[in-house]
Order: C-alpha cells, then structure tokens, then sequence
C-alpha cells in the first residue's frame, strides 16, 4: 500500500467525479459558451456574495492575475514572508506585474494590523514604490495550515479602505479555513476584492482555481487571462468536477483535520522528534532531532511506501487529504509508533 502525504494535490478524480464529467454538457469557454463552467462560476460568486467568478487552469494564474488587476509596474505589494505568491510562483509578481514584494516578518505566515501599517511606504514619498495592493493567504501553506482571525483580517481591510490599497486572498484553502473556523464564504466575499480558490486541493479536482470579484475587475481579468495563455475551450469537462467536489468533498474536509491532529498527538510522543507545529487544518509541519538526517527518515518511511517532503532546515511536512482513507491512516500511525533510529 502507497500512502502519499505529500500534498493534497495528489489525489485522483473518484468514479463519481469521473461521472459528473462524462455527463458535462461542454462548450467554447473562450466564447463563454460552457454552460457547465458559467455555472460553476455563477455558484462561486454566489456562494461569496461578491458578483462574478472566472475558472483558471491553476491557483498560480489566479493568483497572477489578481496582482495584474491591482497593480502598475514599479508598485509593490506587501505579505508574509512565507507567502505563497512571493516564494511559490516563479517570481511571478515581477515577471507579470513588474512589482515587488514588501516581506512582513510574521507567524506562521500570518502579520498583524500594526505590521501592516509600518510596511505602507507613505504615497508622497516618490523615492520609494507605491504600495498598492495587500495579499494575504488563509490557510497559510508553508505556515502549515494555519488560519487567520477574521478580526484580524477586518482591521487589515480598514488599513487597506483607509490607504487607498486593495486587498487580495489567496484562499487556495479557504475552504479548510472555513470547516475549521465554523465560517461562511460570505464572511470572506464581504472583506476582500478579489479571492482566488483552489478546486485541485483539498476539494480534489484534477485541476482548476477560481478568481471572485467585482464584475468590472473580473472583465479585466478575462483578458490577463488570455494574455497569460489561460482561455481553454471544451474545458467544462473540468468545471464538472469543481460542482461535484463542491456538493460532495467540502464539508467531509474535518476528516482531513481530524486525522492531521491525530499524527500530530502520535508525532508529539516520538522521542526523535524536536517539535510539532501546533495542527490547525490537514498540514503537519514538524522537526525532527538535528542528529537524525532529514533524509534519513524520509528514506525509511519510503521503505514503508510512506512519502512525505522536506521543507529545510530539518522541518517536514506531512498533508492529510481525500485519498488518504482510515486504513491507511491506521497503517501510518502504527509505522510512526514502531520508528526507531
Ligand atoms: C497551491 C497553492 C496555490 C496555487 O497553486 P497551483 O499549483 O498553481 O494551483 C496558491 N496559493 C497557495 C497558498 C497554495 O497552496
């Protein structure tokens, strides 16, 4: 038995998903003429309140597109340092946007509204880049699936009305955040002005994200879209699994936390490990002892068909998601207590 915690991207489409896909009725989306996909995005925007929606191929191009839409070249944005958008898209912000990234030295890759106000350059300050736009990601990936205080996030949006900023969520796993913190995507919508969602995370899609937003925004985007190469045409093949994961593999997502606490409880009583970061959602950042070589113990857990990856510095991660069913949590957990170095 394969046990593959990499990531939650790693899952396959279900027969059931298969069947919603078999069934799509398809048509050019670049004519915005797939009824399966404008009905994917007419569900999005409504499940957020905010007014309109657009399918992208992958949460990078989301995520791209955004920064497009709320920015000019030489303008700089400001996030975590452990930010998805500054250290997992290819220097993306630049390539793009031509904008750079103000880097906030926070927890867990979350920052504060008093962290926030110091990092605004003050706009007549000509010699150094307009701040323009603030990105903040829920749950935080290389944070290990931490999730933000809404509070928090209504001050920050205050910050940005007042300072004339606009304010984006990388929400590729918002919807972890929202099981977690018992919360409604209308929280979200009402706060942000634009939020981009991951259908091929914890939801279990092949593949897709989704950008909310005003309609005037999400008319730009259509043509950053095209430019960046992202007008796909039959491609309500793919929606289909977006509705289906939507119906189905959302509120099962407490399963995936369940299980993350719990290798975290057994982790927290191994005596090679140094420290657990505390498990919020279904990510499991840990260390292990500096005189066990990381490597080392990814290669005995491979032994085993376990696999899970390094983050640096001795730190691994381990990811709970659709496939990774009770059996082989069972079988993880046993491998784990039975460990010895
Ligand atoms: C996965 C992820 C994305 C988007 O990644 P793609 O692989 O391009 O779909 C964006 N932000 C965060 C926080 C992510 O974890």
């Amino acid at each position: 038995m394969e046990i593959n915690l990499i990531s939650d991207t790693v899952t396959k489409p279900s027969k059931e998903m298969l069947n919603s896909m078999v069934n799509a009725e398809v048509g050019d989306d670049v004519f915005k003429e797939d009824p399966t996909v404008n009905e994917l995005e007419d569900k999005i925007a409504k499940m957020f309140g905010m007014d309109s929606a657009l399918f992208f191929p992958s949460g990078t191009m989301t995520n791209q597109t955004a920064i497009k839409l709320h920015t000019n070249p030489g303008d700089q944005l400001i996030c975590d340092k452990y930010a998805h958008v500054y250290n997992y898209e290819g220097g993306g912000v630049s390539f793009n946007s031509g904008v750079s990234c103000k880097l906030i030295d926070g927890n867990r890759g979350m920052f504060n509204n008093e962290q926030l106000i110091k990092a605004i350059n003050p706009p007549d300050f000509y010699h150094s880049p307009k701040t323009s736009l603030v990105c903040v990601e829920n749950t935080t990936n290389k944070g290990g699936g931490a999730c933000w205080n809404i509070e928090e996030l209504k001050s920050i949006k205050n910050t940005c009305l007042e300072n004339s900023l606009s304010y984006h969520l990388d929400g590729a796993r918002i919807w972890n955040a929202m099981i977690k913190m018992n919360q409604s995507p209308k929280d979200y919508g009402s706060l942000f002005d634009s939020i981009s969602v991951c259908l091929s995370k914890g939801l279990g899609c092949p593949s897709g994200s989704v950008l909310i937003a005003s309609n005037d925004l999400i008319e730009r985007a259509l043509r950053v879209r095209k430019i960046l190469g992202g007008g796909m045409r039959q491609v309500g093949y793919l929606a289909a699994c977006g509705i289906y994961a939507l119906e189905n593999n959302f509120l099962r997502l407490s399963k995936d936390h369940d299980r993350a606490s719990e290798i975290e409880k057994t982790l927290n009583n191994l005596s090679f490990i140094k420290k657990v970061e505390p498990v919020e959602t279904n990510i499991v950042i840990f260390e292990i002892d500096s005189i066990i070589n990381s490597d080392l113990f990814i290669n005995k857990l491979n032994e085993k068909g376990i696999k899970i990856i390094s983050m640096g510095d001795n730190k691994l991660r381990i990811v709970t998601h659709l496939d990774y069913t009770e059996e082989m949590h069972q079988a993880f957990l046993k491998i784990l207590n039975e460990l010895k170095f």
